[in-house]
């Protein structure tokens, strides 16, 4: 082995042996995730706690302790182990855990002060995920309070060490130079940029080109998810057959022994189609081709649902880069771009870190169930949009998650405990009180995902989806839990959707969501207590309303679909929605459509009718009912008023008979 970052050995361990925080710089591939781990075991970092190593993703902790293990002759579970949502590998011995990094935030819940815990490393920290940000500092809180023997080794590929160091400070920081071969790197041209093809033919295209000058190692093609990796891998089929390339995905939903053969296996030439955990999580040696779609799935709010949701986008400068560098690990390689060298000047520089990006509700629950008091007193490494904090405490305030003073509640706590949005814990948690959880687990899937019913259909569609659902049960997402209920029975067979205009793999996708949300609410205790009887639709609307009480719309008049939304905003309800005969109700999508005259078009989806006294018995505190005066300027006189609002939504009002 002949790794850069054995030359920094000693330097590294006598700089950790004289402070509590070291900063380590060095490039993708230097062997950062592999060697230092075990600088630590022989430094005797560990010799009176373990070492927690946070990973980004789940496919990096699982294969680099097996690799760490590999290389210190032992099997994964012994000295070093790993933990990953639904899978642990580790016993009593171990002394290195691989984790990802919701794990370490469940971990400083379960245990503020992590006892037994020497060391923690933060990899990849240059991806600048929320979790790395927020556990980062809750580390430095401890350590600062309860912990000052706590070490924090922060591991970075690209970012800029001085930034870091400041906020550090004081701290070491340590830099390893990486040892690489020069990478070529092409673009296509305009013509096949605007060409129809899809991404993955054009990809294959690239390959099969590159690999005809490119005689030796492995090719390395990214891909923004397992649906292009997929189509990507057939397209290359249909080129590289007789070329006798081994043709390998490589993702996260694959089999551990799918996502082993990708990375080690193999005797003949690779072409490994992948995410971006290929980019700079794991390591695939020989690699001289890389081809590049430039695209990647990035979590970010969506203002429609009022949650976070994965979009494809565009990579950063810094992303096509590192990209790029794998062809050249080993040898020269080259790289081919999917883009244009033009269209490379537009895009960002760097990837804009995740808590500029998303909603901070859920992070900010987990958080406070650390145990931090306030959010006031939280130091942040970078500080987030001040709005956008304030939306998140006001809506863990109207689920009931924290009290008026910004502390956590019990209920609040309980929601901590799901490793979901606290809109889908609020209503997974109210679903308990009904008996519906199973349902709700389904009718949270479906809010998540896309509509699998289509819009646009013809009435054969239509007549035939009346009558599988009449009235849908007064909700929009009510009619889909029927129509995917059917679906499921048939097994989601394509004719069978097409006559109900479902969209079938859509569907496909939600029964995996749905059963993951049932596993959690089965792991939190919430499906005890027996067989649940078939939920009555007015409780299931009832827990919808607990994950959006932010969304309670009121019609404005009888004739048109203009209504109004808690916090003020103006809208309609959408047409074909099945929650028009209430005046009351709530919407999961808020969608902002075109700009007419001017103003923003808004239009209230995915909608479910409510009744007034629902929101005085479920939320009582944010419902009044009340006498007030006003003057009227029509009557010239003052007038009492009995007004009865939710929130700041004026629901009714009417002149009292006796002023
Ligand atoms: P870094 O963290 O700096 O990106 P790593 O420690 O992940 O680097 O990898 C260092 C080297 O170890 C890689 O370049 C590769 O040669 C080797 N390596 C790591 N994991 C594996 C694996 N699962 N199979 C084969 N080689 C591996």
């Amino acid at each position: 082995m002949d790794l850069p970052i054995l030359e920094i050995e000693d330097e590294f361990c006598s700089k950790l042996a004289n402070t509590n925080r070291l900063v380590l710089e060095a490039p993708t591939g230097s062997g950062k995730s592999t060697q230092v781990p075990k600088f630590l075991l022989k430094g005797g970092f560990l010799d009176n706690g373990e070492a927690v190593v946070l990973q980004p993703r789940r496919i990096a902790a699982r294969m680099l302790a097996k690799r760490v293990s590999w290389e210190i002759g032992e099997s994964p579970g012994r000295t070093i182990g790993y933990q990953v949502r639904h899978d642990r590998v580790s016993s009593r011995d171990t002394r290195v855990h691989f984790v990802t990094e919701g794990i370490l935030l469940r971990r400083m819940i379960a245990d503020p002060d992590l006892k037994g815990v020497s060391c923690i490393v933060f990899d990849e920290f240059h991806e600048r995920s929320m979790h790395a940000d927020l556990t980062l500092a809750r580390a430095l809180m401890l350590q600062r309070t309860k912990r000052p023997d706590l070490k924090l080794i922060i591991m970075s590929a690209t970012l800029d060490a001085s930034e870091l160091s400041t906020y550090l400070e004081p701290c070491e920081i340590v830099k390893s130079e990486g040892r690489t071969f020069p990478v070529e790197v092409g673009y296509i041209d305009n013509r096949s940029a605007n060409s129809d093809l899809p991404i993955w033919e054009l990809a294959a295209n690239a390959t099969a080109e590159g690999l005809k000058t490119q005689s030796e190692g492995h090719a390395l093609v990214f891909m923004p998810g397992a649906f292009e990796i997929g189509k990507t891998i057939a397209a290359l089929g249909r080129r590289l057959s007789a070329r006798g390339f081994e043709l390998l995905p490589l993702h996260s939903e694959l089999s551990a022994k799918d996502q082993d053969r990708a990375v080690e296996g193999g005797n003949r030439r690779k072409v490994i189609v992948a995410t971006n955990v290929a980019e700079t999580s794991l390591t695939i040696d020989n690699v001289r081709l890389v081809v590049d779609s430039g695209q990647a799935r990035i979590a970010r709010y969506d203002p429609i649902r009022g949650i976070n949701t994965l979009w494809i986008e565009r990579i950063s400068n810094a992303s096509a880069k590192q990209r790029s560098g794998r062809a050249g690990r080993t040898a020269p390689g080259k790289a081919i771009r999917l883009w244009t060298e033009r269209e490379n000047a537009n895009r960002a520089l760097f990837e804009e870190p995740e808590v500029r990006r998303v909603d901070l509700s859920e992070m900010l629950l987990s958080l406070l169930a650390t145990g931090i008091g306030s959010v006031d007193a939280f130091e942040w490494f970078e500080r987030p949009n001040e709005e956008r904090l304030a939306d998140a405490v006001q809506l863990l305030r109207g689920l009931e998650a924290i009290d008026d003073d910004g502390r956590l509640t019990a209920r609040g706590r309980k929601m901590s405990g799901f490793p979901l949005h606290p809109r889908f814990a609020s209503m997974l948690l109210a679903a308990k009180g009904f008996g519906c959880v199973e349902e709700m687990a389904l009718a949270a899937a479906l809010a998540q995902s896309r509509n699998i019913l289509l819009r646009k259909v013809d009435k054969a569609v239509e007549k035939r989806r009346e009558a599988l659902w009449g009235e849908g049960g007064k909700s929009d997402l009510i009619a889909q839990m029927f129509a995917w209920k059917a679906a499921l029975k048939e097994r989601f067979d394509m004719r069978f959707c097409q006559e109900l205009g479902i969209h079938a793999q859509s569907a496909r996708q939600v029964l995996k969501v749905a059963n993951q949300l049932s596993q959690y609410a089965e792991a939190s205790g919430l499906l005890e207590g027996g067989k649940e009887v078939a939920a009555d639709e007015a409780d299931i609307r009832k827990c919808l309303l607990w994950g959006f009480p932010d969304r309670v719309c009121r019609r404005l008049d009888s004739g048109t679909l203009r209504c109004s939304m808690v916090g003020g905003r103006r809208g309609n309800l959408a047409r074909e929605s099945l929650a028009d005969g209430s005046e009351l109700f709530v919407a999961c999508e808020v969608n902002e459509i075109g700009r007419q005259g001017g103003q923003v078009n808004t239009v209230f989806n995915l909608c479910s009718a409510i009744d007034v006294e629902w929101l005085e018995e479920l939320f009582p505190d944010l419902f009044s009912d009340a006498e007030e005066t006003a003057f009227d300027e029509k009557q010239k006189r003052v007038v009492e008023r009995r007004v009865i609002r939710f929130q700041d939504l004026e629901i009714s009002s009417k002149e009292s008979l006796e002023p």
